[in-house]
């Protein structure tokens, strides 16, 4: 039996490209782009939507179509509509899988679904990242080395503000000194989300080959598992008879006989 291609949305907000040249060098494209580019698949259907796009080429029936949407945002995080991140958010409860990439950590989707403030120290010095995998055996790590180097990327250092139930896959040591955990991931209803950190627009890391690697386990990794509806229907008749009760049921819907 064929399976059907997963359903990919890159979503890049693309301000950097249009107001840097050296970004723009960089990502002609725009990341999201280049990213489509890199990680195209025959077991995927990629399409990209980016921030000035009409409702940010978010709308209903882009997001009821993905299964699995991919976030890069830094510099317009308050430019992203408050309906846009509840509808996110909405289908990341229905099953819908995202992988938030770099400074999408102060993203509003970031926020809302890990729950705490995201923040971290930082450092623009294009230093060295060598990031260490330290879980293994966890399918998004599948095939990528025990570490691996950035030559040049941005620090972020602990405290990290991530959930208490966020599961560490990936850590990152910095040429300048700090750690910071990289690569997490939480569950939030029945959807997945991972966390990546490398990814600064000023430098290449879409391009290096166990970065893009990480990201294609991650896609794979965050296809939706459960296939039930999302619970929001009001079930007045029961599966099973329920026993009469001894006391006065107020709520409308429910008669005392
Ligand atoms: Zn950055």
């Amino acid at each position: 039996m064929n399976t059907p291609p997963l359903r990919v949305t890159i979503w890049n907000e693309n301000v950097h490209e249009q107001q840097e040249p050296s970004v723009a060098a960089l990502y002609p494209d725009g990341i999201h782009g280049a990213l489509a580019k890199s990680l195209a698949a025959p077991d995927l259907t990629i399409r990209t939507a980016t921030l000035d796009e009409p409702e940010h080429g978010l709308t209903q029936d882009v997001l009821a179509a993905t299964d699995v949407l991919l976030w890069w945002g830094h510099a317009a995080h308050d430019q992203v509509s408050d309906a846009v991140v509840a509808r996110v958010q909405q289908r990341v409860w229905e099953g819908m899988g995202i992988l938030i990439l770099h400074s999408g950590h102060m993203s509003k989707i970031f926020r809302a679904l890990n729950g705490t403030s995201g923040k971290l120290h930082w450092r623009e010095a294009g230093e060295l990242e060598r990031v260490w995998c330290v879980d293994p055996a966890h399918p998004i790590a599948a095939g990528v080395p025990e570490h691996f180097e950035l030559p040049y990327e941005e620090m972020y250092g602990e405290p990290f503000m991530i959930a208490g139930d966020a599961h560490l896959i990936f850590m990152s040591w910095f040429e300048g000194g700090e750690v910071f955990r990289s690569g997490f991931t939480l569950q939030r209803g029945f959807g997945r989300m991972f966390y990546f950190r490398p990814g600064h627009e000023a430098f290449p890391t879409f391009y290096h080959e166990q970065v893009l690697k990480v990201l294609a386990n991650g896609i794979r990794w965050l296809k939706p598992t459960v296939d039930m509806p999302f619970p929001k229907t009001h079930r007045p008749e029961p599966l099973s008879p329920i026993a009469p009760k001894d006391f006065a049921l107020h709520k409308v819907g429910i008669v005392k006989s």
